[in-house]
């Protein structure tokens, strides 16, 4: 049955960033997702009277992490990331390995094995309230580039990603879409459906609104490194987006 009691919130910092905030209804005590900043969530938190009970950490990266610390002083915070990355993320008071489930919130939440961004990068997946966190693996529209690794292992893990159910929701850690929209149009030039998309995210932009979430299904017909096909062809397009100035 599906959890529809657990609500996400965005919380933009930085330039571009998302960190989130997970919350079952009525619950003044949250689990934040990627806290890149400190300060912006600390006061969001306190304005609305809620505590943070538990933070998760996609991967290593500052613009994920670096507000860890400061927000994990409060009381029994608990901090929950790859074991196998410990030596370069925030002190963990849990850490969980991909293939992993736990219950958070009330809601199972399975640890999936995304690297290729960077070694080591986890995803959160809840199945029951229909919601994914990739950081830095797949965005809307486009992907992460590929820091350890090779195209291949990134590939994979977006692979594994898509195979996820249709109408999951994708919260992915920045606001790249724009970019990432002007990109899939470039190599997909007759994919009415990307030149759509373009479109109606332009007017998103302009308006301020952010285009994340998303779902997979949407993904699954316009992000170009899913349409990609191959892992040769994805390799390809991941290159050729690193020069791209659209
Ligand atoms: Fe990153
Ligand atoms: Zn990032």
């Amino acid at each position: 049955m599906a959890d529809t009691d657990i609500t996400v919130e965005l919380l933009p910092i930085l330039d571009d960033n998302y960190a989130f905030m997970l919350r079952r209804n009525g619950n003044s005590t949250v689990v934040i997702v990627d806290p890149g900043a400190a300060e912006p969530i600390a006061q969001k938190l306190a304005e609305r009277g809620l505590q943070i009970g538990t933070i998760l950490i996609t991967h290593y990266h500052a613009d994920h992490i670096d507000g860890v610390e400061q927000l994990a002083l409060a009381t029994h915070v608990e901090v929950i990331g790859n074991g196998a990355d410990c030596h370069r993320l925030p002190k963990l008071t849990r850490t969980v390995e991909p293939g992993q489930r736990f219950e958070l919130l009330g809601t199972t939440v399975e640890v999936l094995d995304t690297p290729g961004h960077c070694q080591g990068h986890i995803s959160y997946y809840l199945p029951d309230a229909k919601v994914l966190f990739c950081g830095d693996v797949m965005f809307t529209m486009g992907c992460g580039r590929v820091g350890e690794g090779t195209p291949d292992v990134l590939w994979h893990s977006l692979q594994l990603l898509s195979g996820l159910p249709d109408d999951t929701v994708v919260y992915s850690g920045h606001e790249y879409t724009l970019g990432n929209a002007k990109f899939a149009a470039h190599v997909f030039p007759d994919n009415a459906e990307i030149k759509a998309r373009l479109e109606k995210i332009q007017a998103m932009r302009s308006a301020g609104e952010p285009t994340v979430p998303t779902t997979l299904a949407e993904e699954k017909r316009t992000n170009p490194f899913l349409l990609a096909g191959t892992a040769e062809r994805f390799a390809q397009l991941r290159a050729e987006k690193n020069s791209f100035r659209g």
